[in-house]
């Protein structure tokens, strides 16, 4: 019973609804997060089975934003919002507001969105599809001139990792994007906007979407609060947040915030604030949880780490 009611509560809790952003503001924080995620990717991509050619461009395109917005987009209405220093992009010559109008063989033009998606989630899934093999081709449109460009991307785990702008929860990942809210987002240090995407990444590595499916787990409405769905879900953040230091010390960061992160009061607000929970452990036990696998595994707090024990569970069912 006090399970059901608290369920009920997390139902009523009140949404507020987001300020709007500008898309500089916007472009600026999905620039950090690119920049935070993708060194985070490109770290771990041995310990997943699923990888993507890692470009450092960030694409959006003109369905994203109203009317205002579209000046963006002279070029194509899929463009490079912006570039991450130093990535394939970047070193190719790319820039923010070129148009792309061709992925490997693909006109932009013919692509499609459906569902929820926009054209710059087409294009992504487009491009992180591509063969091992092959090299990253683009036409790109700037100022009137059409070119070619082929990126040299390094391969990374596969996921979208975006800024997410409509009300929704503040982290998210659905095993092929991880979204972070973005006022959320704008709220965190660089080290612990890591910490919440390597946990997202990790349910990600883990395979966890794919395997409650199999269990037959819900995992999206209020039913995942409760009985088996609940036991699984929560199974499931508990690997979450154990593989989550492995994935910081191979990306270079002491794995120790990972603590300190779940006992601040950000830590509180990724928790799903002040809101029941019965999918998550409570913070304190969550710290713990990251503070015994660093104990038992990672002593020296760095990587590079090949967490066996965590990673053959993507073969065990729920
Ligand atoms: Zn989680």
């Amino acid at each position: 019973m006090r399970t059901l009611l608290a369920a009920i509560a997390v139902m009523l809790a009140v949404v507020l609804p987001a300020q709007a952003q500008t898309s500089e503001e916007l472009s600026a924080q999905d620039l950090r997060l690119a920049r935070i995620a993708d060194a985070m990717l490109l770290a771990n991509a041995r310990l997943c089975r699923q990888t993507m050619p890692v470009t450092g461009m960030i694409l959006h395109s003109a369905d994203q934003y109203g009317e205002d917005a579209q000046a963006l987009f002279a070029n194509s209405s899929l463009a490079v919002a912006s570039v991450v220093p130093g990535s394939a992009a970047d070193l190719a010559g790319l820039r923010a507001n070129d148009g792309i109008v061709g992925i490997s063989g693909r006109e932009v033009a013919a692509m499609h969105p459906n569902g929820g998606d926009h054209l710059r989630e087409v294009a992504f899934f487009d491009l992180t599809s591509l063969p091992e093999e092959s090299t990253v081709d683009l036409v790109v449109s700037r100022a009137g001139d059409r070119f070619a460009v082929s990126l040299a991307a390094p391969r990374g785990c596969r996921s979208l990792v975006e800024i997410l702008v409509a009300d929704g929860p503040n982290a998210r990942s659905d095993g092929r994007v991880i979204q972070l809210q973005y006022h959320f987002a704008a709220s965190l240090t660089d080290e612990q906007i890591a910490v919440v995407l390597a946990h997202e990444l990790a349910h990600t590595v883990l395979e966890h979407r794919r395997r409650k499916e199999a269990a037959g787990i819900d995992n999206d409405s209020i039913m995942r609060h409760v009985g088996r769905n609940q036991q699984v879900n929560r199974q499931a953040e508990v690997e979450a947040d154990r593989l989550s230091v492995h994935l910081l010390a191979n990306a270079g960061y002491d794995p120790a915030i990972v603590a300190n992160f779940w006992r601040s009061a950000e830590g509180e607000e990724a928790g799903g604030g002040s809101m029941p929970s019965f999918v998550y452990p409570s913070q304190a036990a969550r710290a713990e949880i990251a503070g015994r696998e660093i104990a038992m595994y990672l002593p020296l707090r760095q990587g590079p780490t090949w967490p066996g024990h965590l990673l053959e569970l993507r073969d065990r069912a729920f």
